[in-house]
């Protein structure tokens, strides 16, 4: 009662998380339910992370490397990249809000398409500065009209590619003009959060833009096909000077020990991202076919879910789909997303789908 709370806070709509799946399974009286809501890797993570954990936590009672030294030098191996480029974050989620500290003040802008990353939107707005939302066209970014909004109070340009929710990616062609229309001191913000799932040939090679000199900042996580998004790690590549200033307000422990070494191992374990990518893919072209077949297309993905229009009430049909058990993603409308997931999950998507879509 009586707090002043700042009107851009005041008008956030909260991220929803959904509820714990045991919790779901009791209200609603089933059981044996599954998760195909957030892009998690279904096989779990990496034996190899795994392994390292119980080692790691016999050192719980010390703080973690608050400088991420190890994980670093193994990031700045694995990509070329000096150690000082890197950036390390409780989920890539925590480098997006650190950017948005960092580099935006009140009346500054920042660039970004709809419907993306919600969090960019809720960072922007909490840093006090104008999210400029740019519609996607044929569900994907329109990169002209996004150079086209920049103006002098420009700091921040995402592209989240591929994009969450709708799977669709830029092209390198597309990235190419984006950076010739952008002022070189807009930090452009690729978010590469499905980077180790994309098949296709023209996408991008953000690190090579990030190698020529621009204000690049590049985000990957152990979340996704890593599988271990419990842990919340991720990170940012980017410049030298970027990072120093990211450093200045980043909390100084801000990824905890058991991240940081199951990460090292989790990168190392390049057979357990191999195997992931492929089931993906077969899971992928199964999905999508059969959602085909009830005559309904997926947009096409370059991530591990597909974006899909069930052309009525989409809540209805999200409500009916959780009730049998299986939980995905409801995005407004007549959309829906789902996770690709093990073979019999996604056979039991379908076939819940097709009971429910004619009941
Ligand atoms: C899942 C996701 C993230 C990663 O979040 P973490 O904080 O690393 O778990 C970032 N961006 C997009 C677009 C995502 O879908």
């Amino acid at each position: 009662m009586g707090i002043k709370v700042s009107p851009d806070i005041a008008g956030i709509t909260p991220y929803s998380p959904g509820k714990p799946i045991e919790e779901l399974e009791r209200e609603l009286g089933i059981t044996g339910s599954i998760k195909l809501a957030s892009n998690e890797n279904p096989r779990g993570p990496s034996p190899k992370a795994l392994a390292v954990l119980n080692a790691a936590a016999k050192t719980l009672h010390r703080y973690p490397d608050g400088g991420g030294h190890y994980l670093r030098q193994g990031l700045a191996e694995r990509w070329k990249v000096t150690p000082d480029q890197i950036v390390l974050g409780n989920g890539s989620d925590e480098i997006i809000t650190l950017l948005t500290r960092a580099f935006l003040q009140t009346g500054d802008e920042a660039v970004m398409a709809d419907p993306s990353f919600i969090v960019y939107k809720i960072d922007v707005t909490a840093a006090h500065a104008k999210a400029v939302l740019v519609p996607l066209k044929a569900y994907r970014h329109d990169v002209g009209a996004m150079a086209k909004v920049v103006t002098d109070r420009t700091r921040l340009l995402f592209v989240c590619n591929p994009n969450n929710p709708t799977g669709t990616y830029v092209t390198a062609s597309e990235i190419n003009s984006l950076l010739q229309a952008v002022p070189t001191d807009v930090i452009l913000v690729f978010d590469e959060a499905y980077y180790e799932y994309v098949t296709a040939p023209d996408y991008p090679d953000a690190l090579e833009l990030l190698k020529s000199g621009r204000n690049i900042v590049i985000l990957r996580t152990f979340s996704k096909i890593y599988g271990l998004a419990g842990l919340r790690i991720g990170y940012g590549l980017t410049t030298p000077e970027i990072v120093e200033h990211l450093n200045r307000i980043r909390p100084p422990f801000n990824t905890n020990s058991l991240a940081q070494n199951a990460a090292l191992a989790a990168l190392a374990d390049e057979e357990h991202v191999r195997e992931s990518r492929r089931l993906n893919i077969e899971g992928m072209a199964y999905v999508s076919e059969h959602l085909k077949r009830i005559g309904l297309s997926a947009v096409p993905s370059q991530a591990n879910f597909l974006y899909f229009d069930v052309k009525r009430d989409g809540k209805a049909v999200f409500d009916r789909l959780l009730r049998e058990g299986v939980i995905v993603r409801h995005l407004g409308g007549s959309f829906l997303r789902v996770t690709i997931g093990l073979p019999d999950e996604n056979r039991r998507f379908i076939d819940t789908l097709k009971s429910v879509l004619t009941a």
